[in-house]
C-alpha cells in the first residue's frame, strides 16, 4: 500500500524546514502542490513526478494523491507553513473519510508539521506571542464575514494577541480596514502591530507600526499581521509581549501577608473569589464588580460564595413580582423603578412586567439562571449576562 505525506515546509527558506519534511519529500515519488510551493522545494525534486496545481484545484490535489497512494505510490502533498494550519490537511482527511478510508488500514497517512507563518513572523520581530494569542484568517471566501467579525470582536474583548492570516488580496481590500476598526473598539490606537511580508523569503519586508495606522501599511497575499495585546510594547524596533500582566510578581517593599518578593502572586482559582468578596465588602455592587473584571455578571455571582443559585428562575420571578419591590437593573442599565405587586402571566415566550402605566416585555426563554445575593435577585441569560434584578422594597 502507498502513503500520503501531508507536508508543511515552513515559511519558505531551507533552514526553517524540518528534518522530517525534507525526508518526506525525499521519500516521495510524486510531489503535488501549488506552483510557487513547488519552486520553493525545487532542489529536492530531481527524478520525481511533479504535479503543479493552481489555487482553485484543491480537491483535485486530494483526489490525485489518494489515487496514486492506492496504486502503491508514495505521494507528498506540500504546502507552506504547517499544512494543518489553513492548509490541505483538513480537506485531505475529509476526502479520505468520504472514500471510507480508516487509519491503520490501507493507505498510510502522515502529517508532517512545519513552522507556521505566525511563528515565522514572530521570530523576525521580537517576541510578540509570549502570552495568549489567537489567529484569525480574514479570508471570507469560505467563511462568512459575520463569523470573522464575531471572532475579531471576541479576541479583541479578551485581550488576545492576534495574528491575522490572509489579511488582504487583490479582491479583498476592505477586510483589514474592518478588522482594525473592530479591534480599535477595545484597544488603544497606539497598540503595536507588526506587518511581516514574505517571511524568510527573498522579498521579506518587516514594518512595526500601530493599530491606528495598520490599514495604511503595505499588505498583500503573503503578509501576516501581528497585533499586540494591551501590555505589548515596541522597544529598539522589537515587538515584545510580557509573559504576564503587570503586578504578577510582588516587588519588595510592597509585600502583603503571605507574599514573597519576586514570587508569583497567587491569583489562582482560590484567591479570585476572595478578591471579589473584598470588593463586595467594600461596597461595590455585583454589577460594578462585573464591569471592573470585564466578565459577565454570572461569572461573578458563580464565584461569590454568598450568592446562591436559585433552582427555578421563572418561579422565582413569579414569586418576586407577586411581592412587588424595586427593579434595580434592566440589562446593564442601573434603575430604581418601583414595581407594584403583580401576577406574571407568561405568554410564551414573552411576559409583561407592569411598570407604572406601561410594561417591559421579557423573553422568558432567555431566563437561564437566577442568583440571590442578600435580598436581591438577579436573572441571567445563558451566557451569564444580566437580564434584570429585583430588590424588595416599597411597592410603587
Ligand atoms: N499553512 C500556512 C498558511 C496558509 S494561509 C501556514 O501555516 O503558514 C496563507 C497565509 O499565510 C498568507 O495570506 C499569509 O497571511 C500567511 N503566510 C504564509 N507564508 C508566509 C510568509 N512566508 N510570510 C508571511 N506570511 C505568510
Amino acid at each position: 500500500m502507498g502513503k500520503i505525506f501531508l507536508v508543511g515546509f515552513g515559511p519558505g527558506a531551507a533552514p526553517q524546514m524540518t528534518e522530517r519534511a525534507r525526508q518526506a519529500i525525499d521519500e516521495a515519488e510524486t510531489v503535488i502542490g501549488y506552483s510557487t510551493y513547488i519552486q520553493i522545494v525545487a532542489d529536492q525534486l530531481k527524478g520525481k513526478e511533479v504535479i503543479k496545481k493552481g489555487m482553485t484545484e484543491e480537491l483535485d490535489r486530494c483526489v490525485l494523491a489518494y489515487e496514486k497512494a492506492l496504486a502503491g505510490g508514495k505521494v507528498a502533498l506540500i504546502s507552506s507553513g504547517d499544512i494543518g494550519v489553513y492548509g490541505m490537511a483538513g480537506p485531505m482527511y475529509e476526502y479520505l473519510f468520504e472514500q471510507g478510508w480508516q487509519p491503520g488500514q490501507g493507505v498510510e497517512v502522515e502529517v508532517v508539521t512545519g513552522v507556521t507563518a505566525l511563528c515565522a513572523a514572530a521570530s523576525l520581530v521580537g517576541a510578540p506571542l509570549t502570552h495568549d494569542f489567537c489567529s484569525i484568517s480574514l479570508s471570507d471566501l469560505l467563511t462568512p464575514w459575520a463569523v470573522i467579525a464575531g471572532r475579531l470582536e471576541a479576541a479583541a474583548r479578551a485581550d488576545f494577541v492576534v495574528a491575522l492570516y490572509n489579511p488582504k488580496s487583490g479582491r479583498r481590500r476592505g477586510q483589514i480596514i474592518e478588522a482594525a476598526r473592530i479591534l480599535l473598539k477595545y484597544r488603544s490606537p497606539q497598540t503595536p502591530v507588526a506587518v511581516v511580508k514574505s517571511a524568510y523569503r527573498p522579498k521579506e519586508r518587516i514594518v512595526c507600526s500601530t493599530l491606528v495606522e495598520l490599514a495604511e501599511q503595505e499588505i498583500g497575499m503573503l503578509t501576516t499581521v501581528l497585533i499586540g495585546n494591551s501590555s505589548s510594547f515596541i522597544q529598539q524596533g522589537l515587538l515584545v509581549t510580557p509573559r504576564g500582566y503587570a503586578n504578577k510578581y510582588s516587588a519588595p517593599g510592597q509585600l502583603k501577608a503571605g507574599e514573597e518578593a519576586g514570587k508569583s502572586l497567587s491569583l489562582g482559582l482560590k484567591s479570585w473569589p476572595e478578591r471579589l468578596k473584598k470588593k463586595l465588602d467594600q461596597g461595590q455592587s455585583p454589577l460594578q464588580i462585573a464591569q471592573g473584571e470585564r466578565l459577565p455578571l454570572g461569572e461573578i455571582l458563580f464565584a461569590l460564595e454568598p450568592a446562591q443559585s436559585v433552582p427555578d428562575p421563572l418561579a422565582a420571578l413569579q414569586s418576586a413580582l407577586s411581592q412587588g419591590g424595586r427593579l434595580i437593573c434592566m440589562g446593564r442599565l442601573k434603575t430604581s423603578i418601583p414595581l407594584a405587586a403583580q401576577e406574571l402571566a407568561p405568554q410564551n415566550p414573552f411576559c409583561a412586567i407592569q411598570i407604572g402605566s406601561g410594561h417591559i416585555s421579557l423573553n422568558t426563554a432567555q431566563l437561564a439562571m437566577a442568583y440571590q445575593l442578600g435580598e436581591r435577585l438577579y436573572w441571567l441569560d445563558p451566557q451569564g449576562e444580566v437580564l434584570l434584578a429585583i430588590a424588595p422594597g416599597r411597592a410603587g
